[in-house]
């Protein structure tokens, strides 16, 4: 069942996404690192129970996904539900992802719930020429699936792996290792980094596997500053966080 509406030309209300047919829309809520609370549960318990929506899903994005509701349940649905609502369509973050890690895992090397939060609270809201979906693993196990999201992060004893330009679609591809044996600050700076370079030479639209594929990982490491091939963190991974600008137009690719 697709979320997205294909044949109704009415715009959906704010926070909504249309769904494919008549008057039917989704909510996918916003809950960083897949992490919620008995509060959050309970006020999606009521919306469910309060609007009949048919289907509540758990999403590969570590989300729920209400499905089926009705256009003017929206702003009730809404209402009722303790949390913001995520991105499903529109370019930029849509998500993050991340694993249990050190907080949970006996596996875990690195902290990966707080590098989640921070990642979502830095770059949420940032627009990008095409949606951003971001994994972070505790340990090189990789639960997070970081090498096939465009931004992954992977914990190893001596710090975080930062992983470029990786896609799990129908073109699925394996992202590169941009720099290794970074701190969680230093780690940060370098996704801003590649953020804000994919984010200036990027075509609308266009993933970022697709963008390392047509400008090759060489020359976004030499944009980066970054050693090649990597190595463990140098002091040129500084930097700020790119700034939040205007909404690029456009469609998403799978
Ligand atoms: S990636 Fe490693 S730390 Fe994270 S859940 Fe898997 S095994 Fe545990």
């Amino acid at each position: 069942m697709s979320i997205i509406r294909k044949d109704n030309a009415q715009p959906a209300p704010k926070g909504a996404i249309a769904q494919r047919g008549a008057d039917s829309y989704a909510i996918v809520t916003r809950l960083p690192s897949g992490i919620i609370s008995a509060d959050q549960l309970e006020s999606l318990a009521q919306a469910i129970r309060k609007y009949d929506i048919p289907i509540a899903k758990l999403t590969s994005g570590q989300r729920v996904a209400l499905l089926g509701i009705k256009g003017e349940d929206v702003p009730g649905v809404q209402s009722c539900l303790s949390m913001g609502e995520g991105r499903a369509v529109k370019h930029g973050m849509h998500y993050v992802q991340a694993c249990p890690g050190t907080a949970a895992c006996g596996y875990g090397q690195q902290d990966s719930l707080s590098l989640g939060a921070r990642l979502e609270a830095l770059f949420s809201g940032l627009d990008l020429p095409a949606k951003v979906k971001v994994g972070v693993s505790g340990c090189p196990m990789c639960c997070g699936e970081s090498y096939v999201r465009d931004i992954g992060l992977v914990g190893r004893k001596s710090g975080w792996t930062v992983v470029f330009g990786g896609n799990a679609g129908g073109r699925p591809r394996v992202g590169d290792e941009l720099a290794g044996g970074l701190d969680a600050d230093q780690a940060l700076h370098l996704v801003g980094k590649a953020l804000e370079h994919y984010r200036a030479n990027a075509k609308p639209c266009q993933r970022t596997a697709r963008f390392v594929e047509a400008r090759g990982i060489e020359s976004v490491r030499a944009a980066l500053g970054l050693e090649q091939p990597p190595g463990n963190v140098s002091g040129n991974v500084s930097g700020k966080p790119p700034a939040k600008t205007a909404a690029k137009p456009a469609p998403s690719e799978g």
